[in-house]
Formats: C-alpha cells, structure tokens, sequence
C-alpha cells in the first residue's frame, strides 16, 4: 500500500479542479468527487485577473489560458444611461507590467476544461454525490448517494455554496438570497456584426442598482457575453436558473444608452440566475477536514473575483501543507485559513457592495497580489 497522504476533494468546479492540480504536483494522492455526471460547456464568460494567472503559471496552464482568451486593454465603467466614462482601468501591457501577469476574459467552460486537463481521468470520478461525511479521528468516511463508500486522511471541501462538508461542520442553514438577480446571455460574433456599435472588450455598464458587464469570452473575439445585475426582491423559485427574455431585458434596462439596446436586440436566449451569499464563517475546518471558494465565503459575483478567490484558496492551502507538512496537518490548515481570511473577506465585503472599479480607483491590492511571494502570517501557538 502506498504510504502517500491520500487527499478525498468534494467538487471538481474551478476550485477542486486548482487544488487536485496543485496537490497531485506536490506529490499527493488525490481524488475528487463530483455530483455531476459530466460538464458542459455552459453559457458564461468569466475574469481571470494576474492574481490567478501567477497560479495558472505554477499550475504549468498560463500560456494555453492566455492563448484562448481575450486581453481586454481596459476595464471602462460607463454610465448608462449618458454612455459618460467613470473609470478607465488600465490592463493589457499594464497589468503585465505593474502586476507581473496578464487580465484575461474567457468562457468558463474552456476554462474548466483547462483547469482540469492536467488530471488523469481517473483522478476526477463524477456521478459521485457526496450525501454523508464522518470523521473518525485518523480518517475520514465519506458515503455517495449511489451507496458507494469511500475513505481518506483529509477531505478538501470545494463544494460550492451548498456545501455539504460545510454543512458537517457547521450544520445546516441555507444560504441569503441577496435580493439580486443575474441576467446571463452569450452573443455571436455574426449576431454583433449587424449592428454599428463599437463593443468595447471589457465594459461595465452602472446605474444607481443595476448593472450589466460585458466583454469577449475568446481570443478570436467571436463571442461576446453579457452579465447584470437586476434587483428583483419577489424571487421565490428554488431553481438555480431560469430562461428570462428579451422582453424582459428590455423592460430591466428600460432608458440604457443604445449600445446596450444592441446587444439586447442581439440576444438570441438568455438565463436569470438568483444572486445568494452567506456572511463569513466562524471556522474554516475542524480536525482532518477543510473548506475552500465558495464553500466557504461565497459572494455577489460583482467583483468578478469568487472563482480568483477559490483558486488563490488552493494555492495557499498546497502552500502551507508543503511549508508545515502532514505529520502537523492542524497547524497547515490552521495557517492556510490565517493566511486566506482577510483577504477573502475582504473581497467578499467589495464585492457584495458592488462599488469595484465603478470610479478610477488603484485595484494593485487584488490584481497585483502574488500569493507566491507574499510572506506567511503567523499563528500564535
Ligand atoms: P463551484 O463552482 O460551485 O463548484 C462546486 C462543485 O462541487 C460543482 O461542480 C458541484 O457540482 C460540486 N458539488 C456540490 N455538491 C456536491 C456534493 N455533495 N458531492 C459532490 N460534488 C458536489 N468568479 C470569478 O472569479 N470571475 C468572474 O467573472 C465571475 N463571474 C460570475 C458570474 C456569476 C453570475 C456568478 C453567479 C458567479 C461568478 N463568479 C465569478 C463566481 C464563481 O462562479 C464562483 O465563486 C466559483 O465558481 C466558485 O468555485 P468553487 O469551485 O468554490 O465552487
């Protein structure tokens, strides 16, 4: 039998998928879990600040990221209603010099893909619902919904805002709706081609409580995806997404400058998702288990930074197992979560206001961040 720490990981979103990686390249045995019988390439764009792409660089995946995406030369925020600039937040040349990495626009799906592809096939078992967790003091028992068992020395909650590791250590309680829905919708290159607007490559549109943030998902430009967000405070539907329309679009952006009306024209079908969060957790782990991304401080997407946040979780977490080692395995995860809590909360805090990058502010603090080279805190013994 192997004397290698076996590590159980719960999800394979973009999380999981960062600390399999980072964990199998330290030399761990890994197997994540996933509930999911396979991934699609779903209709949504993503950000990718340096901050991850410095991750993305020791993961061995940052040129095949930076080949497939888009590199915006700014983030503008514009008025809606007036099209009048608030910010210009230079990225580009910019960020590769100032924060050592470039800012890229992807579509999640092509990222997911690449995130995970550094795994072998059997690493990532899907089908496998976790349903039950039992840490036994020198393992831990997980039990699927399939009725299957399995055991590990640490389980790495990466189970996303319903997390069922979570749910172990601290019992059960649904997450807040925000009172915010997202509207999403991907939009042909052909589609934008008729009409005369010049689509910016990364753009944010703001009026006093809604928003809608647009930008390219390919390095060839050929898809162009938007994301608001709308109040909608009688949201009742336990679905995680529902199919909106243009109709709507129109009504919720009823007065937007006419790019905007362009891109609702373009529209082909659009998805309405409810925003939910929950305050910031009492703990991060107890004994062999641990939690990461949006299992443990999930946010409004409006920062852009929930996936960053997840990854930079399991940068640190691979880390401070290497910088402690396994034999003290408490110590490493107590220091993973002294070095990740501030600053998750922090964004959590940005993000959840929705103020990022709406007037011409210094973003250094998030994109410049190197957690590579950023010493450790302390823990007091
Ligand atoms: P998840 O992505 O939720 O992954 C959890 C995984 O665990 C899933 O695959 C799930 O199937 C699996 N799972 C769950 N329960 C079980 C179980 N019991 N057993 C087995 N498997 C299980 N972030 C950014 O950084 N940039 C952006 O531009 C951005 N835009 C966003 C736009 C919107 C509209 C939204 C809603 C979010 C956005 N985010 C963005 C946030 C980002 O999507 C999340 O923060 C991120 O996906 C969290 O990753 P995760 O791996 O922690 O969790």
């Amino acid at each position: 039998m192997s004397s290698k720490k076996r590590f159980a990981i719960i999800g394979a979103g973009l999380g999981g998928a960062a600390v399999a990686v980072l964990l199998k390249q330290a030399g761990f045995d890994v197997t994540v879990y996933e509930r999911a019988p396979r991934f699609s390439r779903l209709g949504a764009g993503i950000h990718m600040g340096p901050n991850v792409m410095k991750i993305f660089r020791k993961m061995g995946i940052e040129e095949k990221v930076s080949l497939m995406s888009s590199h915006p030369d700014y983030w503008f925020s514009r008025d809606g209603l007036t099209g009048e600039y608030m910010s210009r937040i230079p990225l580009g040349e910019f960020a590769l010099k100032e924060y050592g990495a470039a800012y890229v626009t992807v579509h999640r799906g092509d990222l997911h893909d690449v995130m995970l592809s550094p795994l072998d096939e059997k690493d990532v078992i899907f089908n496998k619902h976790l349903e039950s967790i039992e840490d036994t003091g020198n393992e831990v028992l997980m039990t699927f919904a399939d009725g299957t068992e399995a055991k590990a020395d640490f389980v790495i909650g990466a189970d996303g805002i319903n997390s069922m590791v979570r749910e172990n250590l601290l019992g059960k309680e649904e997450p807040t709706y925000s009172g915010w829905v997202a509207h999403r919708a991907l939009i042909t290159g052909e589609q934008l081609a008729k009409f005369d607007h010049d689509f910016e490559d990364c753009i944010k549109w703001w009026t006093e409580d809604r928003h809608m943030m647009v930008y390219y998902t390919t390095g060839r430009r050929d898809e162009y995806y938007y994301v608001t967000g709308v109040p909608d405070p009688d949201w009742n539907s336990n679905a995680s997404f529902v199919d909106s329309s243009r109709e709507e679009m129109r009504e919720a952006f009823d007065g937007y400058h006419g790019t905007v009306q362009a891109l609702i024209d373009a529209t082909e079908s659009v998805t309405k998702w409810p925003l939910k969060n929950r305050n910031p957790l009492p703990l991060w782990r107890r004994n062999r288990m641990v939690l990461l991304g949006d299992a443990c401080h999930p946010m409004k997407p409006h920062m852009a930074q929930g996936a960053a946040m997840a990854i930079e979780d399991a940068a640190m977490l691979v880390r401070c197992i290497e910088e402690v080692g396994l034999t003290d395995f408490e110590t490493a995860f107590e220091l993973y979560e002294a070095n990740r809590k501030d600053r998750a909360t922090r964004v959590q805090a940005t993000s959840n206001a929705n103020t990022w990058l709406r007037t011409q502010e210094d973003p250094a603090w998030c994109f410049g961040y190197d957690l590579y080279s950023e010493p450790l805190k302390n823990i007091s013994k």
